[in-house]
């Protein structure tokens, strides 16, 4: 589809709370659904024009020209409520090497908070589209392949994840540093799916690199599957690839129940490592405890801890004593005057200078983000003098993706999804994300018609019952 083409129609919208909101999306899938089977389940094999309804899942010979999409464009680059606005647009065309995916489910990262919001830059200046579709994690079934792949066919049930090779990796390189281990981290080309591209998950269809697809695991839901992967194969090349985390270490884990922080709480305990886990409220530190944390500790207790810039000398005094408070905290749940081995960083400016203080001799800080800021401040001292190591991370390369998808699919690492919303409810969700009222992940459903269904049978007979019903 070439640029100017891809032209929106305004759809329909609906604001209710969440059981009422999934209630009435079935509802609507259901009776577009009754207008439409007729049609979807009849045209074997040829184009419709018109979206599928929501909730269904047609035979796989039928491919709409478009789909239903949230869509975020540079004029109303802002807060979700504003960004994310529905519209109808093409179903996106494949190349060789890649995969057309129905999305039944959709997870909800932060990355669609900062691609609504137009910061630190407008990720419509990054793909140089005009539109841009968010989500970088999902369930789905594989529409259509490409003439090259050869791994997987129409009909296999899948979870996709977000790391886009260049697929020019070998020639685009400049210097012998870009093919580090070859690693397709390290390759110029590399792109987050839904973020750095312009056809993320949060629509009817969704196109990936066969690469990008990994099996469903089958003992999940459809929203459960799509829920974790960005933040758990993070949290997974953080810990066990760059941090080289070892049995018996001691963890801080900031914001430990959010998103990227209850995958680095389980891969700790998988390795055996403890985890001292850092929270703003007495229900996240429940939940931690629940995930196997050695001890909690409420980050509103320590009121002056938080950097900001332009701090007056009195405050930087009181910042330091609420530090030190804080690292005591840390050796009361250790019972013993020990520090933290490895510091689980994605705060950013708030926290960095109290991560290079707090860390031990020797240690490691391994960062993956800024969500408070991107200007980090510290005590440059406290890094050398004690040979402390800051380690910057970046999502996770296809076979990270897979070892971590395994332990998914063993039962060793679960997801850990708060609620499910309806596909109505996309800017709503990550309205409640920006404002940090949720804890663990969160998912939408996009063609799955309700909660608990786990594959295509399962979502088809549900389907086909809830249009008896109406
Ligand atoms: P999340 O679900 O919102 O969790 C973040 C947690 O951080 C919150 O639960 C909150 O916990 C804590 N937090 C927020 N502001 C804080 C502050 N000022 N001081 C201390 N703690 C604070 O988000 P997420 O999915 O874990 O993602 C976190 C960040 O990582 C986002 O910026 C995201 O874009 C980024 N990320 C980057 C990558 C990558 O590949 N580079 C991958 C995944 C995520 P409490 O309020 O309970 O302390």
């Amino acid at each position: 589809m070439s640029k100017g083409k891809r032209q929106a129609k305004r759809a329909p919208k609906n604001k209710v709370n969440e059981e009422q909101a999934i209630e009435s999306a079935l509802n609507v899938g259901v009776k577009e659904a009754a207008d439409m089977e007729s049609l979807a389940y009849a045209v074997r094999g040829a184009d419709i024009a018109e979206p599928i309804p929501l909730g269904v899942v047609p035979d796989l010979e039928v491919l709409p020209k478009t789909m239903r999409a949230w869509v975020i464009r540079k004029e109303r680059h802002g807060e979700p409520m504003k960004s994310f606005q529905e519209e109808v647009m093409p179903v996106p065309d494949i190349g060789p090497n890649e995969v057309l995916v129905l999305v039944m489910a959709a997870g909800v990262n932060y990355n669609g908070i900062w691609a609504g919001r137009g910061e630190p830059i407008s990720v419509l200046d990054v793909h140089k589209e005009s539109y841009h579709i968010a989500g970088s994690d999902a369930s789905g079934i594989v529409w259509k392949v490409g003439s090259n792949v050869k791994s997987w066919k129409p009909g296999d049930e899948v979870i996709l994840h977000c790391n886009i090779e260049s697929e020019t990796h070998t020639t685009r390189t400049e210097t012998p540093y870009d093919f580090i281990s070859y690693d397709p981290m390290a390759s110029r080309g590399q792109r987050i799916w839904g973020y750095e591209t312009p056809d993320g998950s949060f629509a009817q269809f969704t196109k990936v690199q066969a690469q990008q697809v990994l099996p469903k695991p089958e003992h999940l839901t459809w929203e459960e599957a799509a829920s974790y992967g960005l933040c758990y194969f993070t949290a997974y090349r953080m810990l066990i690839t760059q941090a080289q985390l070892q049995p018996s270490e001691v963890v801080l884990v900031w914001g430990a129940a959010g998103g990227l922080g209850v995958f680095a709480l389980q891969l700790c305990k998988m390795v055996g490592a403890d985890v001292i886990a850092v929270v703003s409220s007495d229900e996240k530190a429940e939940l931690c405890m629940e995930l196997g944390a050695k001890g909690v500790i409420n980050r509103k207790h320590f009121p002056h801890l938080m950097f900001r810039h332009g701090e007056t000398e009195e405050e930087k005094a009181k910042r330091f004593e609420d530090m030190k408070r804080f690292g005591q905290s840390i050796w009361k749940i250790l019972g013993e005057r020990r520090n933290p081995n490895v510091v689980f960083e994605h705060v950013g400016e708030a926290t960095f200078p109290t991560s290079v203080f707090t860390c031990s001799r020797f240690g490691r800080i391994v960062i993956c983000a800024g969500t408070s800021g991107y200007d980090c401040v510290f005590d440059v001292r406290h890094l050398w003098m004690h040979q402390k190591r800051i380690i910057g991370s970046h999502f996770a390369n296809a076979l990270e993706c897979l070892r971590a998808n395994e332990l998914i699919r063993k039962g060793i690492i679960k997801p850990v999804l708060s609620h499910t919303y309806s596909y109505d409810e996309i800017p709503k969700v990550h309205q409640i994300m920006y404002e940090n009222k949720h804890s663990g992940k969160m998912a939408v459903l996009v063609q799955a018609s309700q909660l608990g269904l786990k594959n295509t049978e399962e979502a088809r007979r549900a389907a086909k019952s809830l249009q008896a019903r109406a």
